[in-house]
């Protein structure tokens, strides 16, 4: 395809831009939205697919392996394309303040797509369970910002009370439309594949996403785009795995606290996902995550939160098991950046930089040069 910035610029003119302006104009005719709907948007989406052979080596080979870095949206979470689609909504139905619980990622999605768009955002976090750089950015949009003595699910049961008395939007991803704006996540995968990949690895938290992603690999499958269908393989924290355990937890418990969640408000979508994909839902240990949480940063350079390296133990561990058929294509969502948990992510480098007085010489002996 010609590039129009490939050719030069007469004098006096513009070229036309090359630009992606979001989730909603690219995928409007799979997406619940009219002309009349106001396309509030970041210009989230269109995240790399990043191949990395060297962690695929360190799990023994075998496989192709592609992470969806949804790190790099406009609040670097798969948040966003949720959220534009819910609060471009929101406006569309003239509502005045958005309201979420949330373990951090919804906050700060919510928070950026309230302030694009002009409506207030209040969000309810579980007091001191929120990773720093996630409530850093709900301050710096301007959220009301109130901490419950209590956990995710606490705050989302309150959230869910308060949309009752339809004088607030939710835009948690029980609001329907969340799980629409996610769904693209499955559309780009297949885009940038070109085409579906056999087997889907995800982290599962509230279970909006494992459901959003199914239905996004059905929809472009039954419109004729792909020719298969993937298998769908789910990651809880062992100590917040309810779907896996098959009841709520009261206390979850996770150094990922994206997925630190009791009782998964999307856990019937989960079922369907991998009762129909023919897949699996797993758990595993925390010690599981952060290994494979630093494993992913030296291999292969990616940086991504706590939550989404379970989907990467998760394929760690399969490999391991000779559980994935050789020459298997597969992606993963990594679906938040690394930056978002700095105090995780300095506690398990497991070390400090060295301190030198300023001198080469001393760099060099440092260095064993
Ligand atoms: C929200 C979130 C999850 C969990 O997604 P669900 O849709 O709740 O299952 C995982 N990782 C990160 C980084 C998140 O922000």
């Amino acid at each position: 395809m010609s590039n129009p910035s490939d050719h030069p610029q007469p004098p006096g003119t513009r070229r036309p831009p090359i630009a992606w302006t979001g989730i909603i104009d690219r995928y409007a005719e799979f997406l619940p939205v009219t002309d009349a709907t106001p396309v509030i948007s970041l210009h989230e989406g269109n995240t790399p697919l990043i191949r990395v052979d060297r962690f695929v080596e360190a799990c023994g080979g075998g496989f192709e392996l592609w992470l969806k870095f949804e790190g790099l949206n406009p609040t670097c979470s798969f948040k966003d394309r949720g959220m534009t689609l819910a609060v471009s909504k929101a406006v569309e139905r003239k509502a005045e303040v958005v309201i979420c619980a949330s373990t951090g990622n919804t906050s700060a999605s919510a928070a950026a797509y309230a302030a694009r768009s002009g409506l207030k955002c209040v969000v309810l976090l579980p007091k001191g369970k929120i990773a720093l750089g996630k409530l850093a950015q709900a301050l710096m949009y301007g959220a009301t910002t109130i901490a419950i003595e209590g956990n995710f699910d606490d705050a989302l049961r309150i959230v869910r009370e308060l949309g009752e008395t339809g004088k607030v939007e939710v835009v948690n991803s029980v609001n329907p439309v969340r799980i629409e704006g996610q769904k693209t996540a499955a559309f780009e995968i297949c885009d940038q594949l070109g085409c579906a990949p056999h087997f889907h690895f995800l982290p599962v938290g509230n279970a909006g996403n494992i459901t959003a992603y199914w239905r996004g690999f059905k929809e472009f499958h039954t419109a004729g785009r792909v020719d298969r269908l993937p298998r769908m393989f789910g990651f809880q924290a062992a100590g917040a795995a309810p779907i896996v355990e098959g009841h709520k937890i009261d206390h979850p418990e996770t150094v990922a606290s994206a997925i630190r969640i009791g009782n998964p408000a999307s856990w019937q979508g989960a079922t369907d996902a991998l009762n129909e994909s023919k897949g699996s839902i797993e758990k595993v240990t925390d010690e599981e995550i952060l290994e494979a949480y630093k494993l992913i940063a030296r291999t292969d350079g990616v940086f991504v939160e706590p939550a989404s390296a379970a989907a990467l133990a998760g394929i760690f561990r399969c490999a391991k098991e000779g559980k994935i058929p050789e020459g298997s294509i597969i992606s993963a969502t990594m679906t938040g950046h690394g930056l978002k948990d700095p105090d995780t992510a300095i506690s398990s480098a497991g070390f400090e930089a060295t301190v030198l007085k300023p001198d080469t010489r001393e760099v060099m002996k440092a260095i064993g040069l």
